[in-house]
């Protein structure tokens, strides 16, 4: 039995998709279907050098009958344009039953040139969130309070919590911080997921930032031990390399998810904290497949 990890090549941003197999949960000897979950988007139809998500999708995940299956859960790790780039054509082309969203008082700058390529996804982003669609809405913020679902596929919610939540939103002298300083701080606001199924570890990070790591590594230092696969956090760039937790995690291996074109990758800094670590490029492998086995043995497909 394995769990396969789809980590798409998209450019500078992420979508991963994840195949949970369908099994029978242990405690309570429930059966569980198969299931999909995807962490972000970053999508566009016009682009011939990255991956097409929804073509990608239709070819990948079809049913026994043909048709195609569900996302079980769609996960928001934080509405950054990389991280949501073509969810309008997404939720358009996929049902979506369950989408996990976090609590944050963003808004992007809507005076830019690229709002207009933003902003038909940044309008059915706001729609959804507020349950106008059908996939059931959850709202983040604290790490500690369980939600539905998440026993189920061996999932636990690292972050946010309520204590990144007021750093991303106040300021050291109890101000609020206004839409744009929310914008620069919002990477450490990102959900942080790690699956743990018998011996297997795997952290999605989204964006997350020292900030958030010195948070996890206060509140969780013994679960991100002996991690199998890390994606790692913000492309794997400089401003979202913390040593100190990479060194705690010792990752097997570590994907980026980034262009050719990103000058502020820092594998080498990873190697160095990691030194056991293979290290995996989306633009150098393009789309690829980690398919892992319960005991942490993972085949790059
Ligand atoms: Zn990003």
């Amino acid at each position: 039995m394995s769990i396969k990890l789809h980590f798409l090549n998209v450019g500078n941003g992420d979508c991963t998709i994840i195949d949970f197999p369908a099994r029978v949960v242990k405690k309570t000897k429930e059966e569980k279907d198969e299931r999909i979950m995807m962490v972000d988007v970053n999508h566009n139809s016009e682009y011939n050098e990255y991956e097409h998500v929804i073509n990608y999708y239709k070819k990948n995940f079809k049913n026994e009958s043909g048709g195609l299956r569900s996302i079980f859960r769609y996960v928001a790790t934080h509405p950054h344009k990389d991280h949501m780039k073509g969810l309008t054509a997404l939720f358009d082309n996929i049902s979506v039953i369950n989408f996990w969203d976090i609590e944050h008082n963003f808004e992007p700058d809507q005076s830019g040139p690229q709002w207009e390529e933003y902003k038909d996804d940044w309008d059915r982003y706001v729609e959804i969130r507020k349950g106008k669609e059908n996939p059931k809405v959850l709202f983040y913020t604290d790490a500690q309070k369980p939600v539905q679902y998440w026993n189920e596929d061996c999932i636990e919610i690292l972050s946010p919590s309520k204590e990144l939540y007021d750093f991303v939103h106040t300021k050291e002298d109890g101000t609020k911080r206004n839409a744009e300083e929310i914008g620069a701080q919002l990477n450490n606001l990102s959900y942080v997921l790690l699956i743990h199924i018998n011996n297997l570890k795997i952290l999605l990070t989204g964006d997350a930032e020292p900030r958030c790591w010195e948070y996890i590594l206060k509140n969780y230092k013994e679960k991100i031990k002996n991690i199998d696969i890390l994606k790692a956090p913000h492309h794997g760039r400089e401003s979202a390399f913390h040593e100190e937790t990479i060194k705690v995690m010792n990752p097997k291996h570590i994907v980026f998810s980034v262009s050719e074109d990103c000058e502020y990758v820092v594998p080498e800094k990873y190697k160095k904290a990691a030194p056991r670590a293979i290290v995996y490029k989306t633009c150098d492998l393009g789309s690829f497949i980690l398919d892992c086995d319960f005991d942490g043995n993972v085949t790059l497909v």
